[in-house]
């Protein structure tokens, strides 16, 4: 893995996962369905934490979703699934908590957004009183800000006294110091409500890139409180991961970020999971976690004029991905391995001997065989219509007789 040095942080424990510290980096999602369907939110957050999103928020913004976040999560621990779950609150979280005490418990941590709890308020009441909630039932929260929802009180304040200045900063520079300011000043108040450091998390969201990585630079030494990180309102698609990865990149690489979240807008129907794999691949491209064996394959180009090796690397992505789950609790490291799916004899052999297993198919008018490599040797060459079922018989020798048995805990 990477030697990346990460910013000293207080370690948080949300239902049993640890949140900063030396903790590896937690990979989160969150639902988009309407909380107060039971069936739908569970059957979501089963996807979610089985594709591996360690930590899952829920919106709780109605009664009906307060009152059903206990069936939520016994629901979920009924099937096995232990994924602490987090509610998402705005503007009537102080009310909510106090009215269902049963989610108040049920939530593994609150998530509190300072710019809409207190709105038309002078104090910040419905804040402490959520934070009081956090105290009485031992829960952390995560004082997230978002741009979107800034204190505008304190926004103006800031404006103002920075128009008093000799030299005033520009207006950009005013908001992203008012976005720090208002996360930093409110943990400062939850820790004066009673609510340790140890049960604080900290979000600073913003959807350009340049201005994330602006603010969480500024709020990474400005405390040593756990950070959230994500780009909010990323987007849709290419431009949506593209962003999400820019960003998380060089904050991550600067060892800024304890627990990460990519906020893509899926298509109607699409696949939420997506969020999940998007952020594990963060990490596990930059070196810094792993969590599903790699394949390592080329784009192809005129030397391969059939679609067969595109089509025999996305099968062996997608076999490795879903095999990960059964993998995971019979061996360990093997989510380390790397495969590789090469076009041809150009580039095919060399890449496929630095992988644990590669195999290097054909191009356009070589010999239709395809030599198997593994741990740098040739093993075998493999030709006719079987090469994938093939390749996937020799990658499952391979992962049962390179990796260790779990240790299964000892009982007395
Ligand atoms: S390995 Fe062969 S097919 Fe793949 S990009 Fe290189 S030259 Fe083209």
């Amino acid at each position: 893995m990477a030697e990346i040095s990460r910013r000293k942080s207080v370690a948080v424990n949300v239902g049993g996962v640890k949140v900063g510290g030396s903790n590896p980096i937690v990979v989160q999602s969150m639902t988009n369905t309407d909380t107060a369907d039971v069936q739908s939110t569970v059957n979501q957050a089963m996807a979610l934490a089985r594709a591996g999103s360690e930590l899952v928020r829920v919106t709780v913004n109605t009664e009906a979703a307060a009152a059903a976040v206990p069936k939520i999560v016994d629901t979920l621990n009924m099937f096995g699934v232990r994924v602490p779950i987090i509610g998402d609150f705005h503007y009537n979280g102080h009310l909510l908590l106090k009215k269902y005490p049963e989610c108040a418990r049920a939530l593994a941590k609150y998530r509190i957004n300072p710019g809409n709890v207190n709105i038309g308020k002078k104090h910040d009441d419905n804040f402490r009183t959520m934070i009081e909630a956090a105290t009485e039932y031992g829960k952390p929260v995560r004082i997230g800000v978002n741009w979107g929802s800034l204190d505008g009180a304190l926004l103006t304040r800031m404006m103002d006294e920075n128009n008093r200045l000799a030299e005033p900063k520009d207006a950009r520079e005013v908001t992203l110091e008012a976005i720090v300011v208002s996360a930093i000043r409110s943990a400062e108040a939850a820790e004066s409500y009673g609510l340790p450091k140890d049960r604080i998390i900290l979000s600073a969201k913003v959807s350009a890139v340049q201005d994330l990585v602006d603010v969480y630079r500024s709020m990474a030494v400005r405390g040593d409180y756990a950070l959230h990180l994500g780009l909010t309102e990323a987007g849709l698609g290419a431009k949506g991961i593209v962003a999400t990865t820019a960003a998380l990149s060089i904050l991550l690489q600067e060892g800024i970020g304890d627990t990460i979240r990519a906020s893509l807008t899926p298509l109607p129907d699409g696949d939420r999971t997506e969020e999940v794999i998007v952020s594990q691949q963060i990490l596990q491209s930059l070196g810094i976690r792993s969590f599903t064996p790699q394949v390592t394959a080329c784009p192809g180009c005129g030397r391969t004029t059939s679609t067969f090796f595109q089509d025999m690397a996305d099968q062996i992505q997608t076999y490795l991905r879903e095999s990960m789950p059964g993998w995971k609790t019979r061996y360990t490291g093997v989510e380390t391995m790397k495969v590789a799916v090469m076009g041809c004899i150009v580039n095919g052999p060399g890449e496929s001997k630095h992988a644990n297993i590669g195999i290097s198919l054909p191009g356009t008018f070589e010999e239709p065989v395809a030599p198997v490599y593994v741990d740098g040797r040739l093993s075998v060459t493999l030709r006719g219509d079987a090469i994938v079922a093939e390749f996937i018989a020799i990658l499952n020798k391979y992962v049962d007789s390179h990796y260790a048995a779990v240790e299964e805990p000892v009982t007395v």
